[in-house]
C-alpha cells in the first residue's frame, strides 16, 4: 500500500463515519497521512465539485477466490454446486499474476477495499509461485488481501467411496477420476508452504490457513491446523455447510455433530471464518456465536449455485457475527459489492420482520465494513471513518441516486443509498490512503490492458492444452445421476462433488 500517490485530503458534503449509527457529519475535509485518517475538519466552504459526494467506510468482501476469468467466461454454467464443480475443470491455466490482478481490480471497481482470497491452485506443485503472483497483484492494485492457503485431502469428486459414482461412468474414465482423488501435497508440505508464503506478506497481503471444507480435509489435518492457528495467531478460513448434501454427509460421519467435533479439536475460535454456513441449525449458530466465529454469507453465490439462503433469523437469534462475500459469483457477474449489500439487506429485513427492527442499517454496515473486514485484516481499527483509522474510504457521487427525489421529500439518504447504490456511483475508492478507483474506473492498474492480456493468455493456454469437454460433461452427468439415486447406497448417501475449486 503506497500512501505516497494518494490524495492528502478528501472533501465531501457528508461523512457517514459509522453509517446508521452516528448522524452524518456535514461538509467536511478528511485529512489523510501515511495511510490513515489524521483529522476530520468541518468545512465552511465546500468546493462545488464535492457537493454531491458522500464518504462511507469501504466495504470488505469476506469470501472470494480471485479468479480473473469469471466462471461463465470459461464455460462453467450456473447450476447446483455439485454439478458445477466438475465444470471448473474448464478453467485454462493462466499467469497467476494476471489472474489475480484482473480479479482484484474488478473487485476494487465493485467498491471492495479488503478481500478474502481462498486460493484455488491451478498447478498444485506451483502454489508458492502462484502466491507470489497474488501478493504482487495485491500490492499493484492496492487492496488488502487475506490469502487462504488451501488444505484438502479427502473426498475429492464425491463424498464417500468412488465406486457408486464410477458405476455411472465408462470404464475408460475410471483411472482419471481415481487420479482426481489423490491428494496433491502432504500435510507437512502444506505447512512448510504456509511459512514460505508468509515471507511474502506485506500490508496488503496476509496469510491464513485455508482448510477447504470439513468434508475435504481429514481429521488429522484439521486438528493440526487448529493447533497451528492457536500457536501462530494466524486466521483460518473454511467453507462450511454450503449445501444440504454437505450437511447430510457431516451428520452421517459425526453422529455427535461436526461442529462439536471441530470445537473439541479447538478449531472454533475468534480466528475462524466460515463461508456460506447455509445449513446451520440453532445449536450450531449458538456454538459458533459463543466461540466468536465469523460467518461470511454469500447471497448471490447461493442463488447462482442453488444452495439455499443463509438462515438469517438463526444468525440474528444467536447473535452470530457475519460479513458478506461475493465468492466470485456476484448476482450480475460484475463484482458489485454495493448491490450485494442491498440483496442481503432486503433478505435480512424479511427474515427479521416482526422483531421491531432488531437488525438496522447500522448493523448491516458494521457487518460488511467491520466484521467482514476483521476476518481479513484482524482488528485494525478499520471499517469506520475516525481519526487514526486506516484511510479506507468509499466516496459515492449521489447525483444519479437522488435525481428524481423531490426537494421537500423526507431526508432518507442512507436508506436511499442502500436501495440504489451500485458500483457506477463510485467517485473514489481510497485504500490505505491511496486512490484505487476514480470515477468508477480502477486507477492503480490498467484493467482493460490486463483483461486483454489475460484473455490472450487463456486462449493460448487452451490452444496448447484444450479442455476435454466430453469427459467433463460425462463427469457432470455422472455426478448428477449419483445424487439423483441418493448417492447410490451406503456410504454415499450424501455424495458431493470435488472441493470448491481445486486445493
Ligand atoms: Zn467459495
Amino acid at each position: 500500500m503506497n500512501a505516497g500517490d494518494g490524495p492528502v485530503h478528501v472533501d465531501v458534503a457528508q461523512v457517514f463515519a459509522r453509517p446508521g449509527v452516528d448522524a452524518p457529519l456535514g461538509p467536511s475535509r478528511l485529512h489523510l497521512d501515511a495511510g490513515r485518517i489524521v483529522r476530520i475538519e468541518a468545512l465552511a466552504d465546500l468546493p462545488t465539485a464535492a457537493r454531491h459526494h458522500v464518504a462511507l467506510p469501504a466495504p470488505a468482501d469476506a469470501h472470494d477466490h480471485g479468479r480473473g476469468l469469471r466462471t461463465l467466461a470459461f464455460g462453467a454454467r450456473d447450476q447446483s454446486l455439485e454439478t458445477w464443480l466438475p465444470e471448473l475443470a474448464f478453467e485454462p491455466r493462466v499467469d497467476p499474476y494476471l489472474r489475480a490482478a484482473v480479479a482484484f481490480a474488478r473487485m476494487a471497481e465493485g467498491g471492495i477495499a479488503a478481500a478474502n482470497h481462498c486460493h484455488n491452485t491451478q498447478d498444485s506443485q506451483a502454489l508458492l509461485k502462484e502466491a507470489e503472483g497474488v501478493a504482487r497483484a495485491a500490492r499493484d492494485v492496492g487492496l488488502r488481501i487475506g490469502f487462504a492457503v488451501p488444505f484438502a485431502g479427502r473426498n475429492g469428486v464425491v463424498y464417500g467411496p468412488l465406486e457408486p459414482l464410477l458405476a455411472h461412468l465408462p470404464a475408460a474414465d475410471h483411472a482419471r477420476v481415481h487420479a482426481m482423488r489423490q491428494p496433491t501435497r502432504t500435510l507437512q508440505q502444506n505447512f512448510a508452504l504456509v511459512e514460505e508464503i508468509a515471507q511474502l506478506e506485506h500490508e496488503g497481503f496476509r496469510v491464513q490457513y485455508g482448510p477447504v471444507g470439513p468434508q475435504w480435509v481429514d481429521d488429522e489435518a484439521m486438528a493440526a491446523i487448529a493447533l497451528a492457528s492457536a500457536d501462530t495467531g494466524r486466521r483460518v478460513h473454511m467453507h462450511l455447510f454450503e449445501t444440504q448434501r454437505q450437511r447430510a454427509w457431516a451428520d452421517a460421519h459425526y453422529p455427535r455433530g461436526l461442529l462439536r467435533h471441530l470445537d473439541g479439536i479447538g478449531l472454533l475460535s475468534p480466528r475462524l471464518t466460515v463461508a456460506h454456513a447455509v445449513w446451520l441449525d440453532d445449536d450450531d449458530c449458538g456454538l459458533l456465536a459463543e466461540r466468536g466465529v465469523t460467518v461470511s454469507a454469500n447471497v448471490s453465490s447461493n442463488l447462482r449455485l442453488r444452495t439455499g439462503l443463509p438462515p438469517w433469523r438463526r444468525y440474528l437469534d444467536a447473535g452470530l457475527r457475519f460479513g458478506l462475500g461475493l465468492d466470485g459469483m456476484s448476482l450480475d457477474d460484475d463484482e458489485d459489492m454495493l448491490r450485494e449489500m442491498r440483496l442481503a439487506w432486503h433478505q435480512l429485513q424479511t427474515a427479521d420482520a416482526g422483531s421491531d427492527e432488531r437488525f438496522a442499517l447500522g448493523d448491516l454496515f458494521r457487518a460488511v465494513c467491520v466484521h467482514g473486514r476483521q476476518s481479513i485484516t484482524g482488528a485494525d481499527g478499520g471499517g469506520e471513518l475516525a481519526t487514526g483509522a486506516p484511510a479506507d474510504i468509499l466516496v459515492l457521487d449521489t447525483r444519479r441516486l437522488s435525481r428524481d427525489v423531490l426537494a421537500e421529500a423526507p431526508d432518507h439518504r442512507l436508506e436511499r443509498l442502500i436501495a440504489r447504490m451500485t458500483k457506477r456511483d463510485i467517485h473514489r475508492l481510497i485504500v490505505g490512503g491511496r486512490s484505487v478507483v476514480h470515477d468508477a474506473r480502477c486507477q492503480s492498474v490498467d484493467l482493460p490492458a490486463l483483461e486483454a492480456a489475460l484473455t490472450a493468455d487463456a486462449e493460448a493456454a487452451w490452444q496448447r492444452q484444450p479442455p476435454d469437454a466430453p469427459a467433463i460433461e460425462r463427469l457432470r452427468v455422472a455426478v448428477r445421476a449419483h445424487y439423483r439415486c441418493g448417492g447410490c447406497g451406503p456410504g454415499g448417501q450424501s455424495g458431493e462433488g470435488g472441493s470448491h475449486g481445486r486445493g
